[in-house]
């Protein structure tokens, strides 16, 4: 059996078209382009056409991930040129990858195989510099509130409930918990702080559902950064620095034009996590996308209990349109885990573990179609999997009613997609019944059960005596009108990463309430759920060299 290529022994053999070409492909108009090197560039949108935005939006989710891998990505971009093969006008919407999966667990997030958006390398390695400038504006931020306690503190912020975070795009635990000010008087106010993971930042937020530089700014001015000694909110306005944030910003906030291995257009723009985050791409990408194409396809992280949940009660809510289509990916592999399989047996085949585990499957199709919206698998082909176990899913899928579609993108590219393509094609022809789960006015109580009993199938929840603290808080401030966003393990559809498959009979622990204005949502932490991640035991990072021509040696 000869070895697969890898991801990024495919992406360097692909011959890619000069940005230009791809941007003229996509109807932008050539003063719009700023281009980054050769192969990637930033839009300027107030430069494009006016035209009304309403292609029609492909959100990709997928079941609860495991260990196995299950291929959002590389089925979103594999899907995108799928469409383009049929003669549709497709672009994809994709958030960036953050370094801290990619040095840590995942190696890469450009999609793999055939289905790829290139500059792989550039793309999983600072690509064009937001996620640093989103990473600089945070810690800005952090340095005026310092100061603004050194230099005398007229605000009256006390230090000990500032709970704004400096933050770091790496996995890096040291730095969950720190005290900084130490030193003497020169040195600051000596205070316990901490950091998060910049893609957990508010301001990635507050990125990714601005839809102008006003709204960025606004919206950055609303965050609260603390309290002041008589527990009033203190705001970045207080502090008069939305400007110098804005400003740090304006160029990042452009989306970046990639192409596929397939020469179709993709913008790639912020990423916040899925789990402990809202989970999907800048609304100025998805806006653009759907400003310049007839069909966009768009990833949210993780299962649809994380990603498609806040994509829907907060991207679609938040951006006024609705998701068209819901694919949901799977894999063997993923539902044999879900059955119980431990990762070192998965290649021998199985089809009572797939049975056993395919309740994880339902539970996703049930969730998307209580958003009114109607789903299509992409059964994620791997080469280990055999007949009778793609049958079995295939089978389950027609008696239950569900669209289906075997999908193999990762070994032949559009070619591979195009079943899934004419299944969502049809699905685009039918009616949409899209809606939110809840309403904004409900209370926060109310709006968290929704989203535990329908989406995660659990009894309730818990506050710990803390987040019942916050909630009051939120509740005397009048922020509780806001949506809400989970922050969960996304192994489970509980808040215990252990529970695979489709438990029931739990109740999750809603452990803090944060509100995050400028974002607009409340943030409910949940179980152990951190925003600083760790690294593994065997970090990808220990397979990555660079060799003597500048050429990135395993970066998956
Ligand atoms: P996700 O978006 O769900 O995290 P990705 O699309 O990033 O997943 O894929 C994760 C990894 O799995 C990538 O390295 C990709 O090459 C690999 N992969 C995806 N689909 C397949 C497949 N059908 N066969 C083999 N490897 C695959």
């Amino acid at each position: 059996e000869a070895k697969p290529l890898t991801d990024l022994a495919i992406a360097n053999a692909a011959v890619m078209k000069p940005i230009g070409v791809i941007a003229q492909q996509a109807g932008i108009p050539e003063e719009a382009v700023e281009p980054y090197g050769r192969y990637k560039a930033k839009i300027d949108v107030a430069k494009l056409p006016v035209a009304k935005s309403n292609g029609k939006v492909v959100l990709v989710t997928a079941t609860s991930p495991t260990p196995a891998g299950e291929g959002k990505s590389t089925v979103t971009v594999g899907l995108a040129d799928a469409l383009a093969k049929l003669g549709k006008k497709s672009m994809i919407a994709l958030r960036e990858p953050s370094l801290g999966p990619v040095m840590g667990v995942k190696g890469g997030a450009a999609g793999g195989g055939y289905a790829q958006v290139l500059p792989m390398e550039e793309i999983n390695l600072h690509f064009n510099g937001d996620i640093h400038a989103i990473t600089t504006a945070n810690n800005a931020l952090s340095a005026m509130i310092d100061n603004h306690l050194h230099q005398g503190n007229t605000l009256q912020i006390d230090p000990r409930r500032i709970t704004w975070k400096r933050v770091l795009d790496m996995n890096d635990r040291a730095l969950r918990h720190v005290t900084i000010g130490l030193g003497g008087p020169g040195q600051g106010i000596p205070r316990e702080d901490g950091f998060d993971i910049t893609v957990a930042s508010e301001i990635m937020a507050v990125f990714c559902l601005a839809t102008s530089l006003d709204d960025l700014k606004e919206r950055l001015s609303q965050m609260v950064i603390g309290y002041t000694y008589d527990k009033e909110a203190v705001t970045v306005r207080d502090l008069g620095v939305e400007g110098a944030l804005t400003l740090l910003l304006k160029e990042a906030f452009k989306p970046n034009l990639v192409q596929t291995i397939e020469g179709t257009p993709a913008l790639i723009h912020g990423g916040p996590f899925a789990n402990i985050a809202h989970g999907c791409n800048s609304l100025m990408a998805t806006n653009t996308a759907r400003q310049l194409a007839d069909i966009v396809v768009t990833e949210a992280g993780f299962g649809s209990d994380l990603g498609a949940e806040k994509f829907m009660d907060i991207k679609a809510r938040k951006g006024g349109f609705s998701p068209d289509a819901v694919v949901i990916v799977t894999t063997i592999r993923a539902l044999k885990m879900h059955g119980g399989v431990a990762k070192a047996e998965l290649r021998t085949e199985n089809v009572q573990a797939v049975a056993a585990g395919i309740v994880n499957l339902e539970k996703h199709v049930e969730t998307v179609r209580a958003f009114g919206v109607q789903p299509v698998i992409a059964l994620n082909q791997f080469v280990a999997d055999t007949k009778a176990e793609l049958d079995y899913v295939l089978t389950w899928c027609e008696k239950n009613n569900v669209r289906a579609a075997l999908t193999d993108v990762w070994g032949n590219g559009g070619e591979g997609g195009r079943a899934l393509a004419e299944q969502v094609l049809e699905l685009l022809d039918e009616p949409n019944h899209f809606a939110p789960l809840y309403d904004v006015e409900q209370s926060v109580i109310d709006k968290i059960t929704t989203i535990v009993q329908t989406v995660y199938g659990g009894n309730g929840i818990v506050l710990t005596d803390k987040a019942k603290k916050d909630l009051l808080q939120i509740e005397q401030n009048g922020w509780d009108i806001l949506p809400i966003c989970m922050a969960k393990t996304q192994y489970s559809f509980s808040d215990d990463p252990k529970k695979l498959g489709r438990p029931k009979d739990f109740t999750i622990t809603i452990r803090e309430i944060l509100p995050k204005l400028g974002a607009g949502f409340l943030v409910c932490l949940t179980g152990d759920i951190m925003t600083m991640p760790g690294l593994p035991k065997q970090p990808a990072a220990l397979q990555m060299d660079v060799d003597e021509k500048g050429n990135a040696v395993g970066l998956m």
